[in-house]
Protein backbone atom coordinates (compact mmCIF):
# COMPACT_ATOMS: atom_id res chain seq x y z
CA UNK A 1 0.00 0.00 0.00
CA UNK A 2 0.68 3.48 -0.68
CA UNK A 3 2.93 5.26 2.33
CA UNK A 4 0.32 7.61 3.95
CA UNK A 5 2.88 10.19 4.56
CA UNK A 6 4.13 10.23 1.46
CA UNK A 7 0.72 10.64 -0.17
CA UNK A 8 -0.29 13.39 2.04
CA UNK A 9 2.93 15.07 1.36
CA UNK A 10 2.52 15.27 -2.34
CA UNK A 11 -1.34 16.01 -2.77
CA UNK A 12 -2.16 19.42 -4.04
CA UNK A 13 -3.61 21.44 -1.25
CA UNK A 14 -4.33 24.86 -2.98
CA UNK A 15 -6.99 25.61 -5.00
CA UNK A 16 -6.98 25.04 -8.89
CA UNK A 17 -7.90 28.42 -10.32
CA UNK A 18 -6.81 29.14 -14.13
CA UNK A 19 -4.64 25.52 -14.31
CA UNK A 20 -2.77 26.72 -11.52
CA UNK A 21 -2.53 25.86 -8.16
CA UNK A 22 -2.90 29.35 -6.12
CA UNK A 23 -3.47 29.67 -2.19
CA UNK A 24 -6.98 31.39 -1.08
CA UNK A 25 -6.92 35.40 -1.95
CA UNK A 26 -7.52 35.12 2.12
CA UNK A 27 -4.50 33.25 2.73
CA UNK A 28 -7.11 30.93 4.78
CA UNK A 29 -6.62 27.17 5.06
CA UNK A 30 -9.19 25.06 6.79
CA UNK A 31 -8.37 21.41 8.47
CA UNK A 32 -9.63 17.71 6.88
CA UNK A 33 -10.14 15.38 9.41
CA UNK A 34 -10.18 11.55 9.24
CA UNK A 35 -13.07 9.99 10.28
CA UNK A 36 -11.72 6.49 11.56
CA UNK A 37 -9.54 8.95 13.86
CA UNK A 38 -11.16 12.11 13.93
CA UNK A 39 -7.46 13.35 13.41
CA UNK A 40 -6.24 15.91 11.38
CA UNK A 41 -5.14 15.07 8.28
CA UNK A 42 -3.86 17.74 6.33
CA UNK A 43 -4.79 21.25 5.91
CA UNK A 44 -6.29 22.80 2.74
CA UNK A 45 -6.72 26.58 1.01
CA UNK A 46 -10.18 27.74 1.82
CA UNK A 47 -11.83 29.60 -1.03
CA UNK A 48 -13.59 33.12 -0.34
CA UNK A 49 -15.79 34.57 -2.70
CA UNK A 50 -13.14 36.59 -3.96
CA UNK A 51 -11.83 33.40 -5.21
CA UNK A 52 -15.18 32.33 -6.60
CA UNK A 53 -15.12 35.47 -8.57
CA UNK A 54 -11.91 34.64 -9.99
CA UNK A 55 -12.88 31.33 -11.16
CA UNK A 56 -15.95 32.39 -13.02
CA UNK A 57 -14.06 35.11 -14.79
CA UNK A 58 -11.50 32.48 -16.52
CA UNK A 59 -14.64 30.08 -16.70
CA UNK A 60 -16.39 32.79 -18.73
CA UNK A 61 -12.87 33.97 -20.49
CA UNK A 62 -12.60 30.70 -21.99
CA UNK A 63 -16.26 29.68 -22.28
CA UNK A 64 -16.33 30.67 -26.39
CA UNK A 65 -12.83 29.01 -27.01
CA UNK A 66 -13.52 25.46 -24.91
CA UNK A 67 -17.17 25.40 -26.78
CA UNK A 68 -15.03 25.77 -30.12
CA UNK A 69 -12.57 23.34 -29.77
CA UNK A 70 -13.69 20.31 -31.82
CA UNK A 71 -15.36 17.79 -29.92
CA UNK A 72 -12.51 15.18 -31.25
CA UNK A 73 -10.14 17.30 -29.05
CA UNK A 74 -12.28 17.68 -25.96
CA UNK A 75 -13.03 13.61 -25.92
CA UNK A 76 -9.29 13.25 -25.94
CA UNK A 77 -8.44 15.73 -23.06
CA UNK A 78 -11.09 13.32 -20.98
CA UNK A 79 -10.14 9.98 -22.53
CA UNK A 80 -6.37 11.16 -21.30
CA UNK A 81 -8.01 12.33 -17.77
CA UNK A 82 -9.35 8.65 -17.26
CA UNK A 83 -6.03 6.82 -18.50
CA UNK A 84 -4.33 8.82 -16.05
CA UNK A 85 -7.00 8.30 -13.49
CA UNK A 86 -6.20 4.50 -13.26
CA UNK A 87 -2.39 4.99 -13.58
CA UNK A 88 -3.14 7.18 -10.12
CA UNK A 89 -5.46 4.42 -8.79
CA UNK A 90 -4.03 3.70 -5.47
CA UNK A 91 -3.36 7.66 -4.64
CA UNK A 92 -6.91 8.05 -5.33
CA UNK A 93 -8.17 4.88 -3.65
CA UNK A 94 -6.08 5.88 -0.38
CA UNK A 95 -6.90 9.42 -0.46
CA UNK A 96 -11.29 8.40 -0.66
CA UNK A 97 -10.31 5.94 2.57
CA UNK A 98 -8.45 8.16 4.21
CA UNK A 99 -10.59 11.70 4.00
CA UNK A 100 -13.92 9.94 3.47
CA UNK A 101 -13.44 6.12 5.63
CA UNK A 102 -14.50 3.62 3.47
CA UNK A 103 -12.94 0.35 3.33
CA UNK A 104 -9.93 0.28 0.49
CA UNK A 105 -11.86 -2.17 -1.80
CA UNK A 106 -14.93 0.05 -2.08
CA UNK A 107 -12.49 3.05 -2.63
CA UNK A 108 -10.74 0.78 -5.92
CA UNK A 109 -14.42 0.28 -7.10
CA UNK A 110 -15.03 3.69 -6.69
CA UNK A 111 -11.98 4.77 -8.61
CA UNK A 112 -13.38 2.42 -11.34
CA UNK A 113 -16.63 3.76 -11.41
CA UNK A 114 -16.08 7.48 -11.22
CA UNK A 115 -13.01 6.84 -13.92
CA UNK A 116 -15.44 5.18 -16.36
CA UNK A 117 -17.49 9.34 -16.29
CA UNK A 118 -14.31 10.53 -17.79
CA UNK A 119 -14.20 7.42 -20.63
CA UNK A 120 -18.09 7.14 -21.19
CA UNK A 121 -18.07 11.36 -21.78
CA UNK A 122 -14.96 11.11 -24.19
CA UNK A 123 -17.28 8.90 -26.28
CA UNK A 124 -20.67 10.86 -25.88
CA UNK A 125 -18.83 13.79 -26.99
CA UNK A 126 -18.38 13.48 -30.33
CA UNK A 127 -21.92 12.00 -30.75
CA UNK A 128 -24.20 15.00 -29.65
CA UNK A 129 -27.12 15.29 -32.90
CA UNK A 130 -29.69 17.55 -33.81
CA UNK A 131 -32.22 17.29 -36.66
CA UNK A 132 -33.72 18.90 -39.75
CA UNK A 133 -37.08 18.76 -41.10
CA UNK A 134 -39.64 19.87 -42.97
CA UNK A 135 -42.08 21.95 -41.66
CA UNK A 136 -46.02 20.04 -41.74
CA UNK A 137 -47.39 23.10 -43.30
CA UNK A 138 -44.52 22.99 -46.42
CA UNK A 139 -43.86 26.70 -45.49
CA UNK A 140 -40.05 26.10 -43.97
CA UNK A 141 -37.45 24.09 -42.29
CA UNK A 142 -36.38 23.10 -38.96
CA UNK A 143 -33.16 22.87 -37.81
CA UNK A 144 -32.37 21.89 -34.67
CA UNK A 145 -29.23 22.05 -33.08
CA UNK A 146 -27.45 21.61 -29.03
CA UNK A 147 -25.10 23.81 -28.10
CA UNK A 148 -23.66 24.41 -24.65
CA UNK A 149 -25.26 25.63 -21.52
CA UNK A 150 -22.02 27.98 -20.48
CA UNK A 151 -20.00 28.32 -17.36
CA UNK A 152 -21.49 25.85 -14.88
CA UNK A 153 -21.46 25.62 -10.92
CA UNK A 154 -21.15 22.10 -9.48
CA UNK A 155 -21.84 21.32 -5.87
CA UNK A 156 -20.59 17.86 -4.87
CA UNK A 157 -21.22 16.06 -1.38
CA UNK A 158 -18.39 14.04 0.81
CA UNK A 159 -20.11 10.28 0.22
CA UNK A 160 -18.32 9.21 -3.33
CA UNK A 161 -15.18 11.80 -3.51
CA UNK A 162 -14.58 11.24 -6.91
CA UNK A 163 -17.45 9.58 -8.69
CA UNK A 164 -19.98 12.42 -7.56
CA UNK A 165 -17.58 14.95 -9.22
CA UNK A 166 -16.55 13.16 -12.26
CA UNK A 167 -20.44 12.40 -13.13
CA UNK A 168 -20.79 16.71 -13.64
CA UNK A 169 -17.21 17.43 -15.13
CA UNK A 170 -16.98 14.60 -17.75
CA UNK A 171 -20.24 15.62 -19.62
CA UNK A 172 -19.89 19.12 -18.99
CA UNK A 173 -16.57 19.19 -20.96
CA UNK A 174 -17.76 17.04 -23.40
CA UNK A 175 -20.64 19.20 -23.93
CA UNK A 176 -18.58 22.75 -24.15
CA UNK A 177 -19.32 23.75 -21.09
CA UNK A 178 -16.31 25.10 -18.53
CA UNK A 179 -16.82 24.73 -14.74
CA UNK A 180 -16.92 25.30 -11.27
CA UNK A 181 -16.34 22.34 -8.76
CA UNK A 182 -17.23 22.82 -5.34
CA UNK A 183 -16.41 19.97 -3.44
CA UNK A 184 -17.93 18.55 0.21
CA UNK A 185 -15.28 20.23 2.94
CA UNK A 186 -15.14 17.20 4.79
CA UNK A 187 -13.91 15.85 1.37
CA UNK A 188 -11.57 17.83 -1.38
CA UNK A 189 -8.24 15.94 -1.47
CA UNK A 190 -10.01 13.52 -4.11
CA UNK A 191 -11.25 16.61 -6.41
CA UNK A 192 -7.77 18.40 -5.77
CA UNK A 193 -5.60 15.51 -6.69
CA UNK A 194 -8.44 15.40 -10.12
CA UNK A 195 -7.31 18.44 -10.59
CA UNK A 196 -3.91 18.01 -11.60
CA UNK A 197 -4.88 14.97 -13.37
CA UNK A 198 -7.04 17.25 -15.82
CA UNK A 199 -3.71 19.82 -15.96
CA UNK A 200 -1.59 16.69 -17.04
CA UNK A 201 -4.43 15.81 -19.64
CA UNK A 202 -3.79 19.06 -21.29
CA UNK A 203 -7.11 20.50 -20.33
CA UNK A 204 -6.97 24.33 -20.95
CA UNK A 205 -6.36 26.57 -18.09
CA UNK A 206 -9.42 28.29 -17.71
CA UNK A 207 -11.81 25.26 -18.10
CA UNK A 208 -12.44 23.97 -14.59
CA UNK A 209 -11.77 25.33 -11.47
CA UNK A 210 -11.87 23.48 -8.18
CA UNK A 211 -12.91 24.99 -5.21
CA UNK A 212 -12.75 23.97 -1.40
CA UNK A 213 -14.05 26.22 1.03
CA UNK A 214 -14.86 25.82 4.82
CA UNK A 215 -18.11 28.40 4.33
CA UNK A 216 -20.24 27.12 1.11
CA UNK A 217 -22.87 30.00 1.06
CA UNK A 218 -20.37 32.49 1.12
CA UNK A 219 -18.46 31.12 -2.04
CA UNK A 220 -21.81 30.52 -3.59
CA UNK A 221 -24.51 32.80 -2.70
CA UNK A 222 -22.51 35.67 -5.48
CA UNK A 223 -21.57 33.15 -8.05
CA UNK A 224 -25.58 32.42 -8.16
CA UNK A 225 -25.93 35.81 -8.53
CA UNK A 226 -23.44 36.41 -11.57
CA UNK A 227 -24.74 36.74 -14.88
CA UNK A 228 -21.70 35.20 -15.94
CA UNK A 229 -22.78 31.54 -14.99
CA UNK A 230 -25.69 29.82 -16.68
CA UNK A 231 -25.64 26.25 -14.32
CA UNK A 232 -25.83 25.22 -11.32
CA UNK A 233 -25.70 21.20 -11.04
CA UNK A 234 -25.63 19.54 -7.22
CA UNK A 235 -25.56 16.84 -5.85
CA UNK A 236 -27.12 16.88 -1.93
CA UNK A 237 -28.93 16.21 0.67
CA UNK A 238 -32.80 17.87 -0.39
CA UNK A 239 -32.77 20.69 2.35
CA UNK A 240 -29.70 22.36 0.73
CA UNK A 241 -30.81 21.32 -2.77
CA UNK A 242 -34.13 23.42 -2.05
CA UNK A 243 -32.06 26.31 -0.73
CA UNK A 244 -29.87 26.53 -3.83
CA UNK A 245 -33.04 26.18 -6.01
CA UNK A 246 -34.63 29.22 -4.20
CA UNK A 247 -31.69 30.78 -5.19
CA UNK A 248 -31.52 29.64 -8.88
CA UNK A 249 -35.09 30.96 -9.29
CA UNK A 250 -34.01 34.42 -8.93
CA UNK A 251 -32.04 34.17 -12.05
CA UNK A 252 -34.12 31.34 -13.69
CA UNK A 253 -30.36 29.58 -13.68
CA UNK A 254 -30.76 26.45 -15.01
CA UNK A 255 -30.93 23.63 -12.50
CA UNK A 256 -29.93 19.67 -12.19
CA UNK A 257 -30.76 18.09 -8.59
CA UNK A 258 -29.23 15.01 -7.62
CA UNK A 259 -30.61 14.93 -3.82
CA UNK A 260 -31.77 12.66 -0.90
CA UNK A 261 -33.19 9.40 -1.39
CA UNK A 262 -35.25 6.90 0.99
CA UNK A 263 -34.89 3.34 -0.69
CA UNK A 264 -37.68 0.61 -0.26
CA UNK A 265 -35.89 -2.85 -0.68
CA UNK A 266 -39.22 -4.88 -1.45
CA UNK A 267 -38.47 -8.85 -0.58
CA UNK A 268 -42.07 -10.98 -2.17
CA UNK A 269 -42.52 -14.24 -1.36
CA UNK A 270 -41.38 -15.70 -4.26
CA UNK A 271 -38.02 -14.44 -4.28
CA UNK A 272 -34.83 -16.21 -3.57
CA UNK A 273 -34.23 -15.91 -0.33
CA UNK A 274 -30.43 -16.04 -0.16
CA UNK A 275 -30.09 -13.83 -3.51
CA UNK A 276 -32.55 -11.27 -1.22
CA UNK A 277 -30.10 -10.69 1.44
CA UNK A 278 -27.08 -10.75 -0.70
CA UNK A 279 -28.67 -8.05 -2.53
CA UNK A 280 -29.86 -6.20 0.91
CA UNK A 281 -26.08 -6.23 2.02
CA UNK A 282 -25.11 -4.60 -0.99
CA UNK A 283 -27.95 -2.23 -1.46
CA UNK A 284 -27.97 -1.56 2.26
CA UNK A 285 -23.73 -1.91 3.40
CA UNK A 286 -22.62 -0.21 0.10
CA UNK A 287 -20.09 2.58 1.07
CA UNK A 288 -21.24 1.72 5.30
CA UNK A 289 -24.60 2.74 4.38
CA UNK A 290 -24.15 6.20 3.44
CA UNK A 291 -25.35 6.46 -0.53
CA UNK A 292 -28.36 8.11 -1.82
CA UNK A 293 -29.40 4.62 -3.14
CA UNK A 294 -28.95 2.79 0.28
CA UNK A 295 -32.04 0.64 0.78
CA UNK A 296 -33.47 2.52 3.70
CA UNK A 297 -36.64 0.74 4.32
CA UNK A 298 -36.74 -3.44 4.24
CA UNK A 299 -40.28 -4.73 3.11
CA UNK A 300 -40.81 -8.47 3.75
CA UNK A 301 -43.53 -10.46 3.09
CA UNK A 302 -44.67 -11.53 6.52
CA UNK A 303 -45.11 -14.96 5.14
CA UNK A 304 -40.91 -15.34 4.69
CA UNK A 305 -39.78 -11.77 7.10
CA UNK A 306 -38.25 -14.22 9.95
CA UNK A 307 -36.44 -16.32 7.34
CA UNK A 308 -35.11 -13.19 5.92
CA UNK A 309 -34.58 -11.22 9.62
CA UNK A 310 -32.45 -14.21 10.32
CA UNK A 311 -29.99 -14.70 7.77
CA UNK A 312 -29.65 -10.63 7.38
CA UNK A 313 -28.71 -10.59 11.06
CA UNK A 314 -26.34 -13.39 10.64
CA UNK A 315 -24.54 -11.47 7.66
CA UNK A 316 -24.55 -8.04 9.37
CA UNK A 317 -23.02 -10.37 12.66
CA UNK A 318 -19.94 -11.03 10.63
CA UNK A 319 -18.96 -7.84 9.00
CA UNK A 320 -15.41 -6.48 10.00
CA UNK A 321 -15.86 -2.77 11.29
CA UNK A 322 -12.87 -0.81 11.49
CA UNK A 323 -10.70 2.03 10.03
CA UNK A 324 -10.81 1.17 6.24
CA UNK A 325 -7.60 1.39 5.06
CA UNK A 326 -6.58 -2.23 7.37
CA UNK A 327 -7.10 -5.37 5.31
CA UNK A 328 -10.27 -7.16 5.74
CA UNK A 329 -12.12 -4.11 6.89
CA UNK A 330 -15.66 -3.97 5.46
CA UNK A 331 -17.22 -1.36 7.55
CA UNK A 332 -15.65 2.16 8.06
CA UNK A 333 -16.74 4.70 10.38
CA UNK A 334 -19.18 7.13 9.83
CA UNK A 335 -18.05 11.11 7.85
CA UNK A 336 -18.26 13.22 11.25
CA UNK A 337 -19.47 12.73 14.82
CA UNK A 338 -22.47 14.59 13.68
CA UNK A 339 -23.76 12.39 11.33
CA UNK A 340 -23.00 9.07 13.55
CA UNK A 341 -25.52 10.63 16.04
CA UNK A 342 -28.29 11.66 13.77
CA UNK A 343 -28.03 7.84 12.95
CA UNK A 344 -27.99 6.83 16.33
CA UNK A 345 -31.18 9.49 17.34
CA UNK A 346 -32.93 7.52 14.79
CA UNK A 347 -32.17 4.12 15.96
CA UNK A 348 -33.23 5.40 19.22
CA UNK A 349 -36.95 6.84 17.66
CA UNK A 350 -37.70 3.47 16.15
CA UNK A 351 -36.87 1.46 19.70
CA UNK A 352 -38.96 3.99 21.57
CA UNK A 353 -41.64 3.17 19.77
CA UNK A 354 -41.41 -0.73 19.62
CA UNK A 355 -38.99 -2.09 17.22
CA UNK A 356 -36.68 -4.55 18.14
CA UNK A 357 -32.51 -4.97 18.12
CA UNK A 358 -31.70 -8.09 16.72
CA UNK A 359 -27.83 -7.11 16.18
CA UNK A 360 -25.86 -3.74 16.73
CA UNK A 361 -27.73 -0.62 17.54
CA UNK A 362 -24.90 1.45 19.11
CA UNK A 363 -22.07 3.83 18.57
CA UNK A 364 -18.64 1.32 18.22
CA UNK A 365 -16.17 2.63 21.57
CA UNK A 366 -13.15 4.11 20.86
CA UNK A 367 -11.74 6.49 18.26
CA UNK A 368 -13.13 7.26 15.01
CA UNK A 369 -16.98 7.63 13.89
CA UNK A 370 -18.23 4.12 13.70
CA UNK A 371 -21.30 2.91 14.35
CA UNK A 372 -22.23 -0.57 14.68
CA UNK A 373 -23.89 -2.63 12.03
CA UNK A 374 -28.01 -2.93 13.28
CA UNK A 375 -30.20 -4.88 12.36
CA UNK A 376 -34.20 -3.07 13.55
CA UNK A 377 -37.20 -5.89 13.22
CA UNK A 378 -40.94 -4.94 13.70
CA UNK A 379 -40.31 -1.18 12.77
CA UNK A 380 -43.66 0.87 13.09
CA UNK A 381 -44.78 3.03 10.20
CA UNK A 382 -44.13 6.38 12.30
CA UNK A 383 -40.53 5.40 13.08
CA UNK A 384 -38.73 8.65 11.98
CA UNK A 385 -36.44 5.99 10.06
CA UNK A 386 -38.77 4.94 7.23
CA UNK A 387 -39.29 8.77 6.89
CA UNK A 388 -35.84 9.80 6.81
CA UNK A 389 -32.11 9.26 5.33
CA UNK A 390 -30.59 7.15 7.89
CA UNK A 391 -27.08 7.13 5.85
CA UNK A 392 -25.47 4.89 8.36
CA UNK A 393 -25.23 0.90 8.90
CA UNK A 394 -28.49 0.51 10.21
CA UNK A 395 -31.14 -1.96 8.26
CA UNK A 396 -34.74 -1.31 9.04
CA UNK A 397 -37.28 -4.53 8.42
CA UNK A 398 -40.64 -4.10 7.93
CA UNK A 399 -43.44 -6.89 7.07
CA UNK A 400 -46.25 -6.41 4.63
CA UNK A 401 -48.78 -8.56 2.89
CA UNK A 402 -49.36 -8.87 -0.67
CA UNK A 403 -48.00 -6.65 -3.41
CA UNK A 404 -50.53 -3.45 -3.06
CA UNK A 405 -49.47 -3.51 0.85
CA UNK A 406 -45.86 -3.43 -0.77
CA UNK A 407 -46.00 -0.31 -3.50
CA UNK A 408 -48.19 1.69 -1.10
CA UNK A 409 -45.18 1.33 1.64
CA UNK A 410 -42.55 1.62 -0.63
CA UNK A 411 -44.06 5.21 -2.39
CA UNK A 412 -45.16 6.67 1.20
CA UNK A 413 -42.19 8.76 1.17
CA UNK A 414 -41.82 12.63 -0.72
CA UNK A 415 -38.21 10.78 -2.20
CA UNK A 416 -38.27 9.01 -5.01
CA UNK A 417 -34.81 7.97 -5.98
CA UNK A 418 -33.91 4.32 -6.39
CA UNK A 419 -36.12 0.67 -4.93
CA UNK A 420 -35.27 -2.78 -5.20
CA UNK A 421 -37.57 -5.74 -5.70
CA UNK A 422 -36.95 -8.92 -4.77
CA UNK A 423 -39.48 -11.96 -6.79
CA UNK A 424 -38.95 -14.78 -9.22
CA UNK A 425 -42.43 -13.50 -11.30
CA UNK A 426 -41.32 -11.52 -13.69
CA UNK A 427 -44.88 -10.19 -14.46
CA UNK A 428 -44.86 -9.22 -11.25
CA UNK A 429 -41.33 -7.70 -10.95
CA UNK A 430 -42.73 -5.48 -14.09
CA UNK A 431 -46.12 -4.57 -12.70
CA UNK A 432 -44.25 -3.66 -9.51
CA UNK A 433 -41.44 -1.54 -10.84
CA UNK A 434 -44.14 0.29 -13.44
CA UNK A 435 -46.55 1.49 -10.03
CA UNK A 436 -42.54 2.57 -7.75
CA UNK A 437 -42.68 5.72 -8.20
CA UNK A 438 -39.01 6.36 -8.77
CA UNK A 439 -36.24 7.26 -11.12
CA UNK A 440 -33.97 3.78 -11.10
CA UNK A 441 -35.92 0.68 -9.75
CA UNK A 442 -33.23 -2.97 -9.52
CA UNK A 443 -34.91 -6.20 -9.79
CA UNK A 444 -33.15 -8.88 -8.31
CA UNK A 445 -30.03 -6.82 -8.18
CA UNK A 446 -28.73 -4.75 -4.73
CA UNK A 447 -26.26 -2.54 -7.19
CA UNK A 448 -27.74 -0.51 -9.99
CA UNK A 449 -25.05 2.35 -10.36
CA UNK A 450 -23.83 2.03 -14.15
CA UNK A 451 -22.25 4.54 -16.09
CA UNK A 452 -24.45 3.57 -19.05
CA UNK A 453 -27.62 4.49 -17.64
CA UNK A 454 -29.53 7.21 -16.31
CA UNK A 455 -29.15 8.31 -12.86
CA UNK A 456 -31.66 10.63 -10.73
CA UNK A 457 -34.53 10.39 -8.98
CA UNK A 458 -38.39 11.84 -8.80
CA UNK A 459 -40.44 13.69 -6.66
CA UNK A 460 -37.71 15.46 -3.94
CA UNK A 461 -34.89 13.42 -5.00
CA UNK A 462 -34.46 15.39 -8.30
CA UNK A 463 -34.66 16.65 -11.30
CA UNK A 464 -32.42 15.92 -14.22
CA UNK A 465 -30.15 12.21 -14.82
CA UNK A 466 -26.34 11.97 -14.50
CA UNK A 467 -24.99 9.32 -16.93
CA UNK A 468 -25.94 7.41 -19.87
CA UNK A 469 -27.01 8.99 -23.00
CA UNK A 470 -29.54 11.43 -21.03
CA UNK A 471 -26.36 13.10 -18.62
CA UNK A 472 -24.83 15.09 -22.21
CA UNK A 473 -28.38 16.81 -22.09
CA UNK A 474 -27.80 18.36 -18.42
CA UNK A 475 -25.40 20.88 -20.30
CA UNK A 476 -27.10 21.08 -23.78
CA UNK A 477 -29.43 23.60 -25.01
CA UNK A 478 -31.63 23.39 -27.92
CA UNK A 479 -31.57 25.36 -30.41
CA UNK A 480 -34.50 25.85 -33.24
CA UNK A 481 -33.71 27.52 -36.22
CA UNK A 482 -36.19 28.58 -38.41
CA UNK A 483 -34.90 28.34 -42.63
CA UNK A 484 -37.21 29.00 -45.21
P1 LIG B 1 -25.24 18.36 1.90
O1 LIG B 1 -26.48 18.78 1.23
O2 LIG B 1 -25.06 18.69 3.32
O3 LIG B 1 -23.97 18.97 1.17
C1 LIG B 1 -23.75 18.77 -0.22
C2 LIG B 1 -22.86 19.87 -0.74
O4 LIG B 1 -23.54 21.12 -0.60
C3 LIG B 1 -21.54 20.02 0.00
O5 LIG B 1 -20.54 20.37 -0.93
C4 LIG B 1 -21.81 21.19 0.94
O6 LIG B 1 -20.65 21.89 1.30
C5 LIG B 1 -22.70 22.05 0.06
N1 LIG B 1 -23.55 22.99 0.77
C6 LIG B 1 -24.18 22.83 1.96
N2 LIG B 1 -24.90 23.93 2.25
C7 LIG B 1 -24.73 24.80 1.23
C8 LIG B 1 -25.22 26.11 0.95
N3 LIG B 1 -26.05 26.75 1.78
N4 LIG B 1 -24.84 26.71 -0.20
C9 LIG B 1 -24.02 26.09 -1.06
N5 LIG B 1 -23.53 24.85 -0.85
C10 LIG B 1 -23.88 24.21 0.28
O7 LIG B 1 -25.13 16.81 1.62
P2 LIG B 1 -24.00 15.80 2.10
O8 LIG B 1 -24.19 15.55 3.56
O9 LIG B 1 -22.66 16.26 1.64
O10 LIG B 1 -24.36 14.50 1.25
C11 LIG B 1 -25.34 13.61 1.63
C12 LIG B 1 -26.62 13.86 0.87
O11 LIG B 1 -26.37 13.80 -0.53
C13 LIG B 1 -27.66 12.80 1.13
O12 LIG B 1 -28.92 13.38 1.29
C14 LIG B 1 -27.61 11.94 -0.12
O13 LIG B 1 -28.79 11.25 -0.39
C15 LIG B 1 -27.31 12.97 -1.15
N6 LIG B 1 -26.74 12.34 -2.34
C16 LIG B 1 -27.52 12.26 -3.46
C17 LIG B 1 -27.02 11.63 -4.59
C18 LIG B 1 -27.86 11.53 -5.84
O14 LIG B 1 -27.30 11.28 -6.89
N7 LIG B 1 -29.17 11.74 -5.79
C19 LIG B 1 -25.73 11.10 -4.59
C20 LIG B 1 -24.97 11.20 -3.44
C21 LIG B 1 -25.49 11.84 -2.32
Amino acid sequence: MRDIDALLASLPTELWIGGEQVPASEGRTFPVHNPATGDVLIEVADASAADGATALAAAADSQRTWAATPARERAEILRRAWELVNVCRDDFALLMTLEMGKPLAESYAEVTYGGEFLRWFSEEAVRVNGRYTRSPSGNGRILVSKQPVGPTLAITPWNFPLAMGTRKIAPALAAGCTMLVKPAAETPLTMLLLGQIFKEAGLPGGVLAVLPTSQPAALTEPLFADRRLRKVTFTGSTGVGKTLLTQAATRVLQSSMELGGNAPFVVFDDADLDAAVEGAMAAKMRNTGEACTAANRIYVDNSVLDEFTEKLTTRMQALKVGPGHLDGTQVGPLITEKQRTSVDDLVRDATAKGAFIMTGGAKQVGEGYFYEPTVLTNVPADARILREEVFGPVAAIRGFDGEDDAVAAANNTEFGLAAYIYTSDLGRALRVSEALECGMVGVNRGIISDVAAPFGGVKESGIGRESGSEGIEEYLEVKYTALP
